[in-house]
């Protein structure tokens, strides 16, 4: 517990603003910083309660010894001056979701999941299970609300889903899941890492260190990073595959735990292996809590993704239309082609960033028409001839749907999945996934 201390809340955002207010409660004495102007009632708020809070580029010349702990916002790079600063002081640099651990009852039951894709998916169907079977869980972390807001509705063996990223383990050191989930490892977010793959590793790995043979990490064998770093870690160790015979594992369309037959893929809405290997991760977890495999295969036939990343959205007619508006570049659109093996119509376009799209020709198979529209229309055009796909070049996402629907065949997947970023026609990617799902919802 933090009691009675003064604190520097260095970003403030909803994590800050949070924990500045719970941190409050506790006699501390805070200041909050941050470099962008906040929302003025949350302000007020903090401020009524008589904590301080300075918006500032320099927020290294409010620091000083007299400080005990700085709780940084996950954003904010370890080599900032202030944060910098705060070492060389001696402070205790952690985060929002440190502070708000060391406040949980001892008995919690911590379900933690990280890596370098998938972490929002599994997530969400891992505290869907728990949720559906009637156990009395929470979600928190990365997605959901911030732990040192529902620290206190916790009670004392509950359970507790959380999503957790490198940036968040950067300032976490006594945290301590009871299963820990690491669904893949790649060379993503290098530049917070000092540009080095094994420094972000590394941090990856601190959400294991506190683990003991009591507990259990769930891991991807095929992902030789992800073998290799955790092979010295003292807890259990499980491991999920879709080629090999693991703890659970994927066999000719159907996933298996410990050799019992859990559901066959032809049964779940979301696509492609990445889903069957976060859908692996939530049954694993699932079956450690001995939840039966009713309750999880309804979960499972129910889930339809997270919303705009490859989201199911209707099946009309038996065509299958998909939103994957999230998508803005070459790579996320050929994670979502090689989730289908099934005629697809793709809907590509947005706003033009000069990248050519030569990246997704060998996942293009089961593509059999694009349509494409926005800024990057005449250049996809140019693409498609190129590759000698068929192509039809229209103005909106109104106008792309609905030509899709007519000229799609009984079996078809229509896909939104732009390869491009929406800022040519709307203000967020979420928008775009919006009104397509209420074009695909209204379509006759
Ligand atoms: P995160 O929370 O780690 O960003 P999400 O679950 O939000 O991950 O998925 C984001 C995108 O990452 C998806 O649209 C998909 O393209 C890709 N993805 C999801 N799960 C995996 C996985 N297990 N392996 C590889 N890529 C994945």
């Amino acid at each position: 517990m933090i009691k009675n201390k003064k604190i520097f809340v260095f970003g403030m955002a909803r994590s800050g603003y949070e924990v500045a207010k719970f941190l409050h409660k506790y006699n501390n004495e805070i200041i909050v910083t941050d470099a962008k102007e906040q929302d003025e009632d949350k302000v007020k708020e903090l401020e009524n309660l008589g904590i301080k809070v300075i918006i500032t580029n320099r927020p290294e010349d409010l620091l000083d010894e007299s400080f005990d702990y700085m709780v940084k916002n996950p954003g904010i790079i370890k080599t900032h001056p202030c944060v910098v600063k705060a070492h060389n002081l001696g402070l205790e640099v952690i985060n929002e979701v440190e502070v708000a651990y060391l406040f949980l009852p001892k008995n919690i039951n911590i379900i933690a999941i990280t890596g370098s894709n998938g972490k929002t998916t599994t997530t969400t169907i891992t505290y869907n299970i728990l949720k559906e079977a009637g156990l009395p869980v929470h979600l928190a972390g990365n997605i959901g609300t911030p732990l040192s807001k529902l620290v206190e509705e916790i009670k004392e063996n509950d359970y507790l889903v959380m999503e957790i990223s490198d940036h968040q383990l950067v300032d976490m050191y006594k945290f301590h899941p009871s299963i820990a989930v690491l669904t893949n490892l790649s060379q993503v977010h290098l530049d917070f890492h000092g540009n080095s793959y094994d420094n972000y590793k590394n941090t990856k790995k601190k959400l294991f260190l506190n683990m003991n043979e009591e507990d259990v990490a769930f891991l991807n064998y095929n992902n030789s990073d992800v073998v290799e770093l955790t092979k010295d870690l003292k807890t259990n160790k499980k491991y999920f595959s879709t080629n090999t015979k693991t703890d659970c594992y994927l066999k000719d369309n159907k996933i298996y735990f410990e050799d019992e037959l859990i559901i066959n893929t032809n049964d779940i809405l979301v696509k492609g292996l990445h889903n069957y290997e976060n859908i692996m991760c939530a049954i694993m977890v699932a079956k450690t809590l001995k939840i039966n495999n009713e309750v999880i295969i309804k979960v499972l036939k129910e889930f339809n993704g997270v919303e705009h990343r490859l989201e199911f959205v209707r099946n009309l007619n038996n065509r299958l239309f998909y939103n994957d508006s999230k998508s803005t570049n070459n790579e996320s659109t050929i994670t979502a082609l090689k989730s289908f093996d099934k005629p697809t119509i793709l809907l590509l376009g947005g706003l033009d960033r000069n990248i050519p799209f030569d990246a997704l020709t060998p996942y293009m198979t089961y593509v059999k028409e694009v349509i494409c529209y926005g800024e990057t229309k005449n250049k996809l055009k140019e693409y498609c001839d190129s590759i000698n796909k068929k192509c039809i070049v229209l103005d909106n996402l109104l106008e792309s749907t609905k030509k899709a629907y007519e000229i799609s065949n009984e079996g078809d997947v229509i896909l939104l999945s732009p390869a491009c970023a929406s800022w040519d026609q709307y203000k967020t990617f979420e928008e775009r996934g919006e009104e397509f799902k209420k074009i695909v919802n209204e379509l006759k």
